[in-house]
């Protein structure tokens, strides 16, 4: 087998820690019938035990040289189906006709799917249930976070490596909050797993990691697609100057008139608050 040099743009850090792999694993409470999207399999360290655990992989890696290594090491279970590997970029695809071109579209397939009568007024459409479960380049972790969550066939739950600053931004509250943070909660319940030392990859990257899982993922909190992209308007409005005011950043929007929102910051604001500000 060739040996693999790491690429750096592609934010190629193995992960070579089995506690570390046992802890994402257990984090993603996987059932014999699950399927689990992975992005960035690299060298099939996570892919081997998601494979122990899951009904179905499917794994997208973007590098050719790292997808040509994995079809050898992993000939039997793609054989089989049970590993569906892909050689492409993961904010390429297309996740609905991804499931469709890899797993078929019809009911009888023994897949779990859930059926919907959707607010987008498309009644039962049929999804699939799934869950993310990677180590992904951190340089494409916002895309990742923003590309599925808001995707019309979410997966259910999400567990990732981040950095360990990104994770801690996403869980902060009290006054810490952010775009990334309500943006998140939005959608899910985010919750750090393990702190992850560099040392545990190799290469090692330069800062430590962390491993989250995003649980109970859904879109109960909007009522409407109108609603949705309100509530992203007003996120993104009301974080757009940080030293102002939210009401000074909103006011092209909104008239903030109860004295509750007279001098508060961004930052400062819960989800309710938010999800409240985009049903007026
Ligand atoms: N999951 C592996 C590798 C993590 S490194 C492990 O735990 O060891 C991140 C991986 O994502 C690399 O294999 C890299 O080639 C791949 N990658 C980077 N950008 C990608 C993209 N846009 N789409 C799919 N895979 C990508």
């Amino acid at each position: 087998m060739k040996i693999h040099k790491a690429k750096k743009s592609l934010g190629q850090n193995f992960l070579k820690s089995e506690p570390a792999l046992k802890a994402i694993i257990n984090a993603g409470e996987i059932k014999s019938d699950d399927v689990i999207l992975e992005i960035g399999p690299g060298k099939g360290a996570l892919t081997k035990k998601l494979l122990e655990h899951a009904g179905t992989v499917i794994a997208i890696e973007k590098d050719r040289e790292l997808f040509a290594l994995l079809q050898e090491k992993f000939a039997e279970e793609i054989k089989n189906k049970k590993l569906i590997l892909i050689q492409e970029d993961i904010l390429e695809i297309k996740t609905q006709s991804l499931f469709e071109r890899t797993l078929g579209r019809s009911d009888g397939d023994g897949q779990r799917k859930f059926s919907t009568e959707n607010f987008r007024g498309e009644s039962k459409k049929t999804l699939r249930l799934y869950k993310i479960i990677a180590n992904i380049p951190y340089n494409i972790t916002g895309a990742i976070l923003k590309k599925f969550l808001t995707e019309e066939n979410q997966p259910e739950k999400m567990v990732l490596m981040v950095q360990h600053e990104v994770a801690k931004r996403i869980v902060a509250r009290d006054g810490s909050e952010s775009i990334l943070s309500i943006s998140v909660k939005a959608y899910g319940d985010p919750k750090i797993v393990m702190k992850v030392p560099a040392r545990y990859f190799s290469p090692a990257p330069k800062v430590d990691s962390a491993i989250i899982a995003i649980n109970n993922i859904s879109r109960k909190n909007f009522n409407s697609t109108q609603e949705e992209e309100k509530f992203w308007e007003i996120v993104k409005t009301g974080f757009a100057h940080k030293r102002k005011k939210l009401s000074g950043n909103l006011k092209s929007l909104i008239k903030l008139t109860d004295e509750k929102w007279k001098n508060i910051r961004a930052e400062e604001l819960k989800l309710s608050d938010w999800l409240e500000l985009s049903k007026n």
